[in-house]
């Protein structure tokens, strides 16, 4: 069984474990208000996993303060972990970015960001959990 089958839920079955805001932004690809997320100023050491599946994202040391009012950071945990494809919507052209174990949406990836990559992966907080280092 590939990993991705054990991540295949039905609607119903990831309305249930995720709470409304959670669902709302990985499963419809809905953005929580700027400011208004649990993470976007938190600088507490560890590992941001998927809400959806657990599984790894981005480790806090990547995390940067853009300003923007949602957790950024300059790249992901591992090339594999995330996924992204270009979104045409609300008359924008932006690159989504999702969880390529459960394909959950993230959030965006815009070219502004930081060196050493350039990137800002604009996430947000609704669709992460943080494991802190121990
Ligand atoms: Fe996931």
């Amino acid at each position: 069984m590939s990993s991705d089958s054990k991540s295949k839920k039905s609607e119903e079955q990831w309305r249930r474990c995720l709470s409304a805001q959670q669902f709302h932004v990985l499963r419809e690809g809905g953005t929580e208000p700027a400011f208004s997320g649990r993470y976007h100023d938190c600088k507490t050491p560890g590992v941001y996993v998927c809400a959806g599946c657990g599984q790894a994202l981005f480790d806090a040391a990547s995390k940067y303060d853009s300003g923007s009012g949602w957790p950024s950071y300059r790249q992901a945990i591992d090339e594999e972990a995330v996924a992204t494809r270009e979104d045409h919507r609300h008359g924008m052209r932006r690159v989504e970015v999702h969880c390529r174990q459960c394909g959950g949406h993230l959030g965006h990836v815009f070219a502004d960001g930081p060196p050493p990559t350039g990137l800002r992966y604009c996430i947000n907080s609704a669709s992460l959990l943080l494991k802190k280092e121990t």
